[in-house]
């Protein structure tokens, strides 16, 4: 392949062959014209040669060196553009926030299959990546979404199913353990506040209880701090423990509504996130022995914990009257 003299195509470069993604094209002795020329040099190109046929010119890239088949007209006529900087760009602006471009999307010319931080491989509009490239965001994953939406449903009795077939935004199908599917608000499974139209099972209303759980994994012993309906029967198989893995309820404190035992727990967590990082471990360290994301503790976490649920202890019973009015006060607007 070699740079063809602009004007006048020597006669031997008929014989020159140019490979264009990965293909051999024959270089052919036709004239360039000087207005071509000008054309592809304002939008960034060489034009070294003519190949495939008589309507077809042969740019390249002068910030890439890429050789790309463009035709006459567009050359003359408007701006062609070099597509491996324009993939340069895109795999910058993926890798700029974690994430891998891997192929063109095999239907659609504005999209690309990414794949993301978790592994998950995603479809994506290439300018909504370069945007969260230049905006500093991730690229949310739908399927750890619907992982993490499952997991929360899955503490009140329901599993996810799927998107709202009515379509609302911010809503998902959930499956009752009664066997009922039924649209919710995100918003609301988080927190449980959901009552299911077929046996009328709410959860938030009912007593609920924040449990202290002692997982023996082999080779390290960790704490569970979480809530829960029925924390005794449902704890083991909620965290899918194996059967060699013994375990202890340390303690549990019932709570008049599972919106305060969710409140409770989570601002449990949150203290221990911030004034006691050292003591939480990340999933890394249990992996997969337990099903959860986080909220597992060290050993030496648990009379930091206790503390926690003490103080707990004393608020609902200060608090006792007050939540009992707003959990009937809420039973009524629903
Ligand atoms: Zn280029
Ligand atoms: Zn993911
Ligand atoms: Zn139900």
């Amino acid at each position: 392949m070699n740079v063809h003299s602009p004007n006048v195509p020597s006669p031997s470069s008929a014989s020159d062959t140019f490979i264009i993604d990965g293909v051999p094209y024959p270089a052919l002795a036709k004239p360039l014209q000087p207005n071509w020329i000008a054309a592809a040099a304002r939008a960034g190109f060489d034009l070294i040669g003519r190949a495939r046929d008589a309507n077809h010119g042969v740019l390249r890239c002068r910030t890439c060196a890429t050789d790309a088949l463009v035709r006459i007209s567009v050359i003359r006529d408007a701006t062609p553009l070099c597509h491996a900087c324009i993939h340069d760009r895109r795999s910058r602006a993926a890798k700029a926030i974690g994430a891998e471009l891997i192929a063109k999307c095999p239907d659609h010319r504005h999209y690309g299959l990414f794949r993301l931080p978790c592994g998950h491989v995603v479809r994506r509009q290439y300018t909504r990546v370069e945007a969260a490239a230049d905006g500093g965001h991730a690229l949310g994953c739908e399927d750890c979404r619907a992982a993490r939406d499952d997991e929360a449903a899955r503490d009140f009795g329901w599993a996810l199913v799927g998107p709202a077939t009515s379509g609302r935004a911010g809503y998902r199908d959930y499956r009752h353990q009664c066997g009922h599917v039924q649209s919710i608000s995100v918003g609301n499974m988080r927190w449980g506040d959901c009552t299911c139209a077929a046996c009328g099972e709410g959860w938030a209303a009912k007593p609920s209880f924040i449990y202290l759980f002692r997982i023996d994994l082999p080779g390290m012993s960790v704490l569970k701090l979480g809530y829960s309906a029925r924390p005794a029967k449902r704890l083991r198989h909620q965290l899918g423990l194996n059967r060699s893995v013994s375990s202890e309820v340390i303690r549990v404190l019932a709570l008049s509504s599972g919106n305060l035992a969710v409140r409770e727990e989570k601002a449990c967590h949150r203290y221990m996130r911030d004034a006691h990082p050292e003591l939480v471990l990340p999933k890394r360290v249990f992996g997969d022995a337990i099903n959860t994301k986080g909220e597992i503790y060290h050993l030496r976490a648990e009379p930091l914990l206790h503390a926690l649920i003490d103080g707990v202890t004393a608020r609902s019973r200060s608090a006792a009257n007050i939540a009992q009015i707003s959990t009937a006060l809420r039973a009524t607007a629903t």
